[in-house]
């Protein structure tokens, strides 16, 4: 079954027994707070209804500008007062009754509400989806970090960088990645304008295959989460020469699009030689794979870590670090892509 399919429905379905359950116990509270007879549709229109409105302030507020302690609480406590107001002003209006006795009526779905997190934080997120973004540009353009965008100096088309910080700025071009050809070029002072990262989609429930994009945690700190493309599997030989990934001596052709990517096997000013190079190709054990970032001149891939997790080579992420296999970006809109 494609993962699109797989995730859309089981999202409608975690949503339609939300709603279920609040209108249920909408309809419960109802009778509690003495509104009378509400019917089932009646209590799910005023659920939906409520859900849709009071979410445009947690929308809007995050985009007022932010300064100081204080500031910050005040536009917490709007949020949350416009946020019950609205959901108890449509629930009133929705129910025809009162203001007060609407909140009242409202409180029954605190229950099913708390549920539904414990829901999604013991089973969701740790056995089906996550959601992730990217601090850096390894995996740039496919996954893109927060980043400074401008035009290829060869074709024209969109390049990618990590943004430099302002007292840190060489006069140096700066290294980028076209999204076209998918290989890096210079750019001369390109626009210091910083574009938010994408948001992504990781899929725990299905095994990741060769070529997909996975999340993992960082070998040498468990704590850090790392988001590569998968290339050696267990028991493989990974060498990476003439701009290939070769697997026990066979050159591997990439899926559609992918095979524009030039994997580096050094790195300009990088001094140490890289796992993965003809002299020193990596042998995966057991369990153990091989990752390397899509901005083959500027990702922090297997081919240059220093320290492995406990009983394993550097270049090796052990098959207990890895999170899940990433399906979708979802946000922002325009960069909606299905991965796998
Ligand atoms: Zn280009």
């Amino acid at each position: 079954m494609s993962t699109t399919i797989l995730t859309v429905e089981s999202f409608v379905v975690i949503v339609l027994v939300e709603v279920a359950l609040a209108a249920y116990f909408l309809r419960l509270g109802s009778c509690w707070a003495k509104i009378g007879n509400v019917g089932f549709f009646r209590a799910v229109w005023a659920v939906v209804a409520a859900s849709i409105v009071s979410w445009i302030p947690t929308r809007l507020l995050p985009q007022v500008p932010v300064g100081g302690v204080g500031r910050t609480i005040v536009v917490l406590v709007l949020q949350l007062v416009l946020m019950f107001g609205l959901t108890w002003f449509v629930i009133a209006r929705v129910l025809k009754t009162g203001f007060w006795r609407a909140a009242w009526a409202w409180t029954a779905t605190l229950v099913p509400a708390a549920s539904n997190i414990l829901l999604v934080v013991v089973i969701v997120r740790p056995y089906m989806f996550e959601a992730f973004t990217t601090p850096t540009n390894s995996m740039a353009p496919t996954i893109l970090g927060r980043h400074w965008e401008a035009t290829c100096p060869r074709c024209g088309s969109p390049a990618y960088a990590t943004p430099e910080p302002n007292d840190a700025r060489s006069p140096r071009p700066v290294l980028m990645i076209c999204a076209k050809e998918l290989r890096s070029c210079e750019v001369a002072n390109p626009t210091s304008v910083e574009h938010r990262a994408d948001k992504f989609l990781v899929n725990k429930l299905i095994s990741p295959r060769r070529w997909d994009v996975i999340v993992f945690r960082y070998p040498a700190d468990p704590t850090i989460y790392y988001c590569k493309r998968l290339v050696g599997l267990p028991g493989e030989t990974v060498a990476i020469h003439d701009g290939a990934v070769w697997i026990d001596g066979k050159r591997q052709s990439p899926p559609n699009g992918l095979d524009k990517i030039e994997y580096l096997d050094q790195i300009a000013g990088w001094p140490q030689r890289l796992w993965g190079s003809r002299s020193m190709p990596a042998k995966l054990g057991p369990g153990e794979y091989f990752v390397l970032g899509d901005f083959s001149a500027n990702a922090m891939d297997s081919r240059l870590w220093q320290q492995g997790a406990p009983g394993h080579p550097p270049y090796a992420v052990p098959e207990s670090y890895l999170t899940g296999v990433v399906t979708h970006i979802y946000w922002p809109p325009s960069r909606w892509c299905v991965l796998r």
